[in-house]
């Protein structure tokens, strides 16, 4: 699996993103085609292709992409109204090989998703 995705490249800034929280471990930017008004991805540095491929080492960094996930909902003033999306794997709908958490808001949000 090819690791050096357009994600790796707005980490390295090689490619533009509109960076919205960014520390040490993890970096968090609009997404270019927004599925809702609020709609943010926050990435680990660390370059892990899917949710599946993280293992016991990883446990503190995919808490840290929560909390900072928590960290950009309070930031963008949606509360307790949003959503975490991880799509994994290409039939779960997973196109950039980079993991990633989608935060969603800004609008209702129905269950179950498509
Ligand atoms: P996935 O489908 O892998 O769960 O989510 C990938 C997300 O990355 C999609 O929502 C897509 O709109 C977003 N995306 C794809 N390419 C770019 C890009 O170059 N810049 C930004 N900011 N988002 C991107």
């Amino acid at each position: 699996m090819n690791e050096d995705t357009i994600f790796g490249k707005i980490i390295r800034g090689e490619a533009p993103a509109d960076i919205v929280y960014q520390d040490e471990h993890c970096l968090a930017f609009r997404d270019l085609y927004p599925a809702a008004p609020t709609h943010i991805l926050v990435i680990p540095k660390k370059p892990i292709p899917r949710l599946c491929d993280a293992d016991e080492q990883d446990a503190a960094l995919l808490g840290h992409l929560m909390l900072a996930a928590n960290k950009v909902a309070e930031q963008e003033g949606l509360g307790d109204r949003f959503r975490l999306v991880v799509n994994n794997g290409a039939e779960a709908g997973q196109t950039v090989f980079h993991l990633h958490l989608h935060v969603i808001g800004g609008r209702s949000l129905s269950w179950p998703p498509g």
